[in-house]
């Protein structure tokens, strides 16, 4: 099982517990593991770092004064993960582009291999 420390009394607990058994804060949503609730720490609010509020995008009656919110996205782990598909992307597009260009040698190149099978599979 995986454990996670709570949010509110930090004590190591399982993953998927709907309330913390030491301090019962709710962590999922409606009662449901597969809904993660999340929850501000300290005084910040969670649209202050939410993708939502930053794109605008949100029209939950809470923002922008959520504490605890089902769809909350933090904009900085967001921004990571499109900067690495971005880089894998462009790895991609590098890939292609070499492809399309060195066509006519990888066409040789594998022309000369099959001469090269046909010679061996003959001798
Ligand atoms: S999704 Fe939640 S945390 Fe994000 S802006 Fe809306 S209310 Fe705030
Ligand atoms: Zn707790």
């Amino acid at each position: 099982m995986d454990t996670v420390s709570c949010p509110r009394c930090h004590q190591l607990i399982d993953s998927q517990a709907i309330n913390c058994p030491y301090c019962r804060t709710t962590l999922k949503a409606y009662g449901h593991p597969g809904i993660p609730l999340y929850r501000a720490t300290g005084d910040a609010y969670l649209c202050d770092t939410c993708t939502y509020h930053i794109d605008d995008t949100c029209n939950f009656p809470k923002r922008p004064y959520a504490k605890d919110c089902t769809l909350y996205q933090n904009s900085e782990e967001m921004k990571l993960e499109l900067e690495k598909q971005r880089n894998a992307n462009s790895f991609a597009v590098t890939v292609k582009n070499w492809i399309k260009r060195n066509q006519a040698l990888m066409l040789l190149v594998g022309l000369l291999l099959v001469c090269l099978l046909i010679v061996l599979s003959t001798s």
